[in-house]
């Protein structure tokens, strides 16, 4: 099996498992499917943050969607101008981060109305700051490949509710504030009816306010992770966000600013991770049905999705001999019964794929997004190396963590 042109066990032999690898090509692929879609382009940095990945964006003209302010700081450091940079949280991490984003003029939107109040009661104190400002609207819906990123409607945490906004005016009337942008981000993975009905409803709640400059429709572009089904056809979102521009034109008199802001479907698809087949296991069930584990040194402490949204991510063997398609639950070697890379609702799913032996490659696909920035050091596991493949060049991008690092901080 190849990424690009360099054959996985060379990257295995050379860089040690497991190992996230960047395909530059498949990156490249999607950024030119998306960038004709809107004419302002974010990149939602949290999906994954890798100084090497947030340059390939800004060499395209894509800007940057922040969560917090070291997200900021990182994206400063990898050459972005504070004007490119947008905060959108519905909290200041800390009263310092409120502050770092007016003296550093980061155009921010506020998730809720005491984010609002607190950017405005920073702005006084320090006597000077943008008056500019972009409020994020729950419009009373959302959706999410599970109910954890659906961020829309009763029961999100996200946003301003769409039936107070009264209140967002009369707080930025307070503070002498303008709502210069609207903002909205209702979850992942939503179809383009949904898209178009939600953006619908956002350039209906921006008529409102009169000094309004910009829309953001937030991220949420579907990605089928499941490479024998088609990928989902992210064009039709393109006419629907040129009749939303002409709308809000119409009714202000003027260009309004149209911004997308998708992570996943940007990075999804060019990540993959390889690791190595540490041992198999059976146990029999009730029924005496035999279950196969296949063991791998991947655990969620590299790749959380399967274990905290029961996520789907094809799942390739490299070996010499691979042995007949079988009902196989592939595993990680953390210490907790729910590290399993094939699993839904928390309980076991097996997958049919030909059985391999100990020391074979694993290699999961579709990690580009929400994969090494969820990783964590859980049971001692040094944080792992990620590699830029493009051509028959391998590049690291960052290099695996040390016993060193890992205690570094310890007093
Ligand atoms: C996470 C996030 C996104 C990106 O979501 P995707 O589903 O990865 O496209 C966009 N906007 C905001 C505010 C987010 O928090």
């Amino acid at each position: 099996m190849n990424i690009e042109n360099v054959n996985v066990r060379n990257i295995a032999k050379q860089f040690g498992t497991p190992v996230y690898v960047y395909s530059l090509r498949i990156l490249r692929e999607s950024i030119a499917e998306i960038m004709p879609l809107s004419p302002v382009v974010r990149f939602s940095m949290k999906s994954c943050s890798n100084a090497k990945i947030l340059q390939e964006m800004l060499n395209f003209g894509i800007k940057i969607d922040a969560v917090s302010v070291p997200e900021i700081q990182r994206a400063l450091k990898a050459g972005y101008e504070p004007g490119d940079i947008c905060l959108t949280s519905d909290v200041f991490f800390t009263t310092e981060d409120a502050e770092f984003c007016l003296k550093n003029h980061i155009f921010c939107s506020c998730g809720s109305l005491g984010m609002l109040e607190e950017y405005g009661e920073t702005r006084k104190r320090l006597g000077f700051g943008s008056d500019g400002v972009s409020i994020r609207i729950n419009p009373g819906e959302g959706i999410g490949h599970s109910k954890k990123t659906n961020t829309g409607g009763p029961y999100s945490k996200h946003g301003i509710w769409y039936q107070n906004l009264e209140d967002a005016k009369a707080i930025a009337k307070k503070y002498e504030l303008r709502i210069v942008g609207v903002h909205t981000h209702i979850g992942s993975g939503g179809d383009m009816e949904h898209l178009s009905r939600i953006t619908g409803k956002l350039v209906e709640f921006a008529k409102q306010f009169p000094e309004l400059r910009s829309v953001n429709f937030g991220g949420g572009l579907p990605y089928e992770y499941d490479p024998e089904k088609p990928q989902v056809d992210i064009g039709d979102y393109q006419p629907i966000l040129e009749d939303r521009a002409r709308e809000l034109e119409e009714h202000f008199g003027r260009p309004i600013t149209c911004e997308i802001e998708p992570g996943r479907r940007f990075v999804a698809g060019c990540g993959y991770l390889i690791g190595e087949v540490r041992s198999l296991n059976q146990t029999l069930d009730e029924n005496n049905k035999r279950l196969n584990y296949v063991l791998t040194n991947i655990g969620f402490c590299h790749l959380l999705r399967p274990m905290a949204y029961g996520s789907y991510h094809p799942i390739w063997f490299v070996g010499d001999e691979l042995g007949e398609e079988t009902d196989l639950i592939v595993a990680g070697p953390v210490c907790e019964s729910g590290d399993l890379l094939t699993q839904k609702n928390e309980e076991p799913l097996a997958r049919r794929l030909p059985l391999p032996q100990r020391g074979d490659l694993v290699v999961i696909g579709g990690v580009g997004a929400y994969g090494h920035v969820m990783s964590s050091n859980y049971n001692s596991q040094p944080l792992i190396p990620e590699i830029m493949i493009e051509g028959d060049k391998m590049v690291q991008i960052r290099r695996r963590q040390t016993l060193d690092d890992l205690i570094r901080e310890e007093i």
